[in-house]
C-alpha cells in the first residue's frame, strides 16, 4: 500500500491557472418572452435547407466519428474563397482556432528561464475580449494599444511613431469589422498593416457579412495573414460551433498538426455544408439586419441616444442624461437583454445586438418610456 497524502487540491493546479480571469460569455437565460440582444446571435433561423440535412444525417453514422479534416466542407469553403482546401482549417468555432495560433506562433514566457524566448500576442483595445483571456492561458507576454478615439486603427505613421506597438510580435489579433465598436476598416489600411507586421496577423472578420468590405484577398496575398470567420453571426449557426480561418498553407498546417483529430462535429460539418448551398438565403438576412440596424440607429439618434456607426450585427449605443448600466438594468427589468463592458472606452454604452424589426420597435418603446421617468426624476 503507498502513503497516502492529505492534499490541498487548489495546490494541484498551476499558479497560472489558479490567477487566470477567464472569459465571460454573454448570459443565456431562459426567460419566456425575453428579447435576447447581448450576444449577436442571429434573429433569423437558418436556411430550412439546413434543418433538412441535419435531420436527414441523425441516423445510424452517429456512432461512427466525422470526417477528421472536414474535408468536403473545406473543399466547398475553398471553392467559395476561389483557393484551396490546405488553404483552409475548421474548427469547433473560430474560438477554439484562436486559441490553437496561440500554441502554434507563440512561445510562452512562463516557466522559461529569463523569458529569453518569449514572445508577444498583441492587439488593440477595445477589441474582442477573448484575445487577452487567450494569451493569459498560454502564459503569452501581451502589448495591448489603444484604437484611436473613434475607434479607428491608428495609421502606420502614428504606430510607428508612438513606439507602443510591436511590429514584430509573433500574434497580432484585429477584430475587423471591430468589437464592441462596430466600427469598420478599409482593406487598404487593413493591407498597410499587415504588410509592415513581420509576425502572424490574424484578422477576425467574424461580422465583416454585415459590412461593406473584407480583406480575405490579403490571406491569400500575404503569407503571414490569417482571415478568421465563422457560420455563427451571420449564418445563424451558433449552435454547432464550426468557425474556419484562411491563410498560407504552411501557417494551415501548422494548426492543423495541434489541433484535436475530431475537433469539428458531424453535424456541424452537415449544417455548415448546407449553410453553403443556400447563401442567397442567408444573404437576404443580412440586408434585413442592415435595414434594422439603419432604422434602429436613426430613432435612437432621434430620441437623443449617441449611437456610433456600424458594420455589423451589433450597435453601441449612449444614453442621454442617465449612465448606460441603467438603461441595461430598465431595459432588462422589461425582458429585453443587452450588454455592457467595463472598458473605459466604451463604458458609457451599451451594445445591443440587431433582432428582428419588432424587437427594435420594443427596445424603442421601452426606452422612451425609461426616458420620460428621467426627464420626470430629474425635474
Ligand atoms: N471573433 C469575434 C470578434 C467574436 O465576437 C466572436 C463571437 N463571440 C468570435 C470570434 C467567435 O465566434 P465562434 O467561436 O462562435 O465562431
Amino acid at each position: 500500500m503507498g502513503m497516502m497524502f492529505a492534499q490541498n487540491p487548489k495546490k494541484l493546479v498551476r499558479p497560472l491557472v489558479q490567477e487566470l480571469h477567464a472569459y465571460v460569455p454573454g448570459e443565456q437565460p431562459k426567460i419566456k418572452g425575453l428579447i435576447k440582444l447581448n450576444t449577436n446571435e442571429n434573429p433569423y433561423p437558418p436556411s430550412p435547407k439546413v434543418f433538412a440535412a441535419v435531420k436527414a444525417a441523425t441516423d445510424g453514422r452517429f456512432r461512427l466519428y466525422p470526417n477528421p479534416t472536414a474535408q468536403l466542407l473545406r473543399e466547398k469553403l475553398a471553392k467559395l474563397h476561389g483557393c484551396k482546401a490546405e488553404n483552409i482549417i475548421v474548427g469547433n468555432g473560430s474560438d477554439e482556432l484562436l486559441a490553437l495560433a496561440t500554441r502554434a506562433f507563440v512561445e510562452p514566457s512562463v516557466g522559461k528561464r529569463s523569458g529569453q524566448h518569449a514572445s508577444t500576442i498583441q492587439f488593440f483595445s477595445p477589441s474582442y475580449s477573448l484575445y487577452p483571456v487567450l494569451a493569459a492561458i498560454h502564459g503569452a507576454r501581451t502589448n495591448i494599444v489603444a484604437l484611436d478615439k473613434d475607434f479607428g486603427i491608428p495609421p502606420l505613421p502614428v504606430l510607428k511613431k508612438s513606439k507602443a506597438w510591436d511590429f514584430r510580435a509573433a500574434l497580432t489579433y484585429v477584430t475587423t469589422p471591430n468589437a464592441p465598436s462596430g466600427r469598420g476598416y478599409s482593406t487598404a489600411e487593413l493591407e498597410a498593416l499587415c504588410r509592415a507586421q513581420s509576425g502572424v496577423i490574424i484578422l477576425d472578420e467574424a461580422y465583416v457579412d454585415f459590412g461593406d468590405e473584407n480583406a480575405m484577398k490579403l490571406a491569400l496575398k500575404y503569407p503571414n495573414v490569417i482571415v478568421a470567420r465563422t457560420f455563427s453571426k451571420a449564418y445563424s449557426l451558433c449552435f454547432q460551433r464550426v468557425g474556419y480561418f484562411v491563410g498560407h498553407p504552411t501557417l494551415i498546417a501548422a494548426l492543423d498538426k495541434i489541433r484535436d483529430s475530431y475537433n469539428v462535429n458531424g453535424l456541424g460539418q452537415v449544417a455548415a455544408l448546407a449553410t453553403l448551398e443556400d447563401l442567397s438565403y442567408y444573404r437576404a438576412n443580412f440586408r434585413r439586419i442592415i435595414g434594422t440596424r439603419e432604422r434602429l440607429s436613426r430613432e435612437l439618434t432621434a430620441l437623443g441616444f449617441t449611437v456610433l456607426p456600424s458594420q455589423t450585427n451589433f450597435i453601441l449605443a449612449r444614453p442621454p442624461r442617465f449612465p448606460a448600466k441603467d438603461w441595461l438594468e430598465r431595459l432588462r427589468a422589461r425582458k429585453i437583454l443587452v450588454r455592457w463592458f467595463k472598458y473605459p472606452a466604451v463604458r458609457d454604452f451599451v451594445r445591443i445586438t440587431i433582432g428582428t424589426d419588432v424587437e427594435a420597435d420594443a427596445l424603442l418603446r421601452v426606452s422612451k418610456g425609461i426616458l420620460k421617468v428621467g426627464e420626470w426624476v430629474s425635474g
